[in-house]
């Protein structure tokens, strides 16, 4: 396509919270928008969300906010967790901070934040929401949308100059890129699904368990976790698999839903009265890495979030992700102007795709950690000898988990870095029986000579 005049709108398929961000920065660099989305309005009375009530926002996905002027509205209904909280099977608890003094992550409400979003765009000159619309396909050639009206069932087409492609996981415009030549395209579900459930306010609005904490249950092969909400309450998610003996499919009844959580969540179960009602009530929903390539056709479509890299949701990075697709999109368009986009769709998805890779594979190592090492006291006693190591070498060694959550280092080299000290920490730890061994001079000299070999 030719370079776009001002006047042509930039269309963006798809208003969950990548997209909504996505209009507001297009935007706010003065281009029309035109946003469809196939559900109605949030912002109207009795909508329903369909997934994940909450989410953990950290620092990538802050930069992408402050990118619009929205972080700090943002911060104020966020409540930070500043690490994570075990509890074993009697209950006990293990506390294992994220990073160091004043580092968090931020539990967030999707609804508001997709919202305020929304609204933000919505005030922005230029931005054109239409809610209740599906899109069916797309004629890449004759650059049409296929839309279905889902209140009135009407199909219609309507052209396009350049689309946004930001229609998550199951993603229409990537489904007609997916029929072009040479697409690369996988799918991988997990065994495991999910089931989203609540631990109770206490009487007076408090939470009865740590508020600034995402508090795990690691069971090995499989977990729940909990984050918190403004109103008291948990939003937990129990992790399992579909099949087996301890398994989505082994729990048929209420009482069996009972007993199961009272014997491997035991603390967990008097604080969540509506457990047998919401366990049968609440969708299994399933877990899937998708990526694909390429994420452009032409300059005319491109895709982000989602849609080009759905992550198994175990680092909290897949909105993350997602909102820094939004701010990378916005650095190249104010390095190469607004009417460079051949260039920019292309170092678009040359720059980012090798990112939401690694991060993929992050995800699915997280998965192992969230689900197992963190009931293993070898690992905690690990994560605190790479703290010791952190403050010993200003600098030059970031646990994989910071360089992730509160850094921008490119994913790709995280993960890299992550490997690397994995493979140090698996030389170190065999001399470490408890914290104190690393100050020993022998254990010393070998961190030593690990350090001076990554120099
Ligand atoms: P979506 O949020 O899926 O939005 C896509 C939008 O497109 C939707 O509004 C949809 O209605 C619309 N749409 C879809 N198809 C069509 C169509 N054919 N026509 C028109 N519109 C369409 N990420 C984090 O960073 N931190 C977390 O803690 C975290 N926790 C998670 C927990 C769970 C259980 C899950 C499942 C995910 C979690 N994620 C988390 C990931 C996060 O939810 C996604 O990465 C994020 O929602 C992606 O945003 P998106 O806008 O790309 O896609």
């Amino acid at each position: 396509a030719a370079p776009l005049p001002a006047t042509e709108p930039l269309t963006v398929m798809g208003a969950g919270l990548v997209g909504s961000l996505l209009s507001l920065y297009l935007a706010r660099r003065g281009h029309p928008v035109q946003v469809f989305e196939r559900r109605a309005d949030p912002r109207r009375a009795g909508f329903q969300e369909g997934r994940s009530i909450n989410l953990a926002l950290s620092d990538r996905g802050w930069r992408a906010l402050g990118g619009v002027g929205v972080a700090n509205d943002i911060r104020q209904v966020g409540i930070p967790m500043t690490g994570r909280v075990m509890h074993d099977v009697q209950g006990n608890l293990t506390h294992q901070p994220y990073g160091h003094e004043g580092q968090a992550i931020y539990s967030v409400n999707r609804g508001h934040l997709n919202r305020r979003l929304l609204d933000l765009a919505e005030a922005q000159t230029g931005v054109q929401l239409h809610f209740g619309q599906q899109c069916l396909g797309i004629d890449l050639k004759k650059q049409q949308l296929n839309l279905l009206d889902t209140a009135t069932q009407q199909a219609r087409t309507v052209p396009y100059t350049r689309l946004f492609g930001t229609d998550g996981a199951f993603s229409a415009v990537r489904g007609a890129l997916q029929k072009t030549d040479r697409y690369d395209y996988s799918q991988d579900y997990l065994e495991y699904g999910y089931k989203e459930l609540t631990i109770a306010a206490g009487p007076d609005g408090s939470w009865l368990l740590e508020k600034n904490a995402l508090h795990i249950w690691p069971r090995g092969q499989y977990l729940m976790i909990a984050l918190p909400n403004l109103d008291g309450s948990f939003n937990c998610t129990l992790f399992f698999p579909y099949e087996g003996p301890e398994s989505f499919a082994a729990l048929q009844t209420p009482a069996e839903v009972t007993a199961f959580f009272t014997r491997v969540f035991p603390d967990a179960v008097p604080l969540m009265p509506a457990l047998e009602e919401e366990f049968f009530a609440h969708p299994t929903g399933s877990l899937v890495t998708i990526k694909c390539f390429p994420w452009k056709y032409d300059d005319d479509v491109l895709l982000l979030g989602d849609a080009s890299h759905a992550i198994v949701p175990f680092y909290g990075q897949g909105m993350n992700s997602g909102f820094e697709d939004c701010s990378a999109l916005n650095e190249l368009l104010e390095a190469h102007g607004d009417a460079a986009w051949p260039t920019i769709f292309a170092e678009f998805q040359q720059q980012r795709k090798p990112n939401t890779d690694a991060m993929a594979d992050l995800a699915l190592y997280n998965f192992i950690e969230m689900r197992d090492r963190v009931a293993d006291p070898r690992f905690l006693l690990q994560k605190k000898i790479e703290a010791k190591i952190a403050t010993q070498f200003p600098g030059r060694w970031t646990p994989l988990y910071s360089q992730v959550t509160f850094s921008h280092t490119p994913y790709a080299e995280a993960w890299a870095a992550g490997q690397r000290q994995d493979a140090i920490m698996s030389r170190l730890m065999p001399h470490i029986q408890a914290e104190a061994d690393f100050e020993q001079p022998a254990v010393q000299a070998l961190v030593q000579q690990e350090m001076a070999a990554q120099a």
